[in-house]
């Protein structure tokens, strides 16, 4: 399943969104925005991702983790 990775144009809160098939339209778990930038999931790419791949939210205040 391809999973796609956005980045808050607000906020900043880079999340991982994975889609099902259906045309959900992914929102930033943190603040609501839908102004996304698309990330670039290719799986030996991370030129310029700050955040380390196993953190999807950087303030660590909204629950877009999962578990
Ligand atoms: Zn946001």
């Amino acid at each position: 399943m391809p999973i796609y990775k956005y980045r808050c144009k607000k906020c900043k809160t880079v999340f991982e969104f994975l889609k099902t098939g259906t045309s959900d339209t992914p929102v930033c778990d943190t603040c609501g925005c839908k102004e996304l930038d698309k990330q670039v999931t290719a799986f030996s790419v991370r030129s310029e991702d700050p955040v380390p791949a196993n953190r999807s939210c950087r303030t660590g205040t909204c629950s877009c983790s999962g578990s």
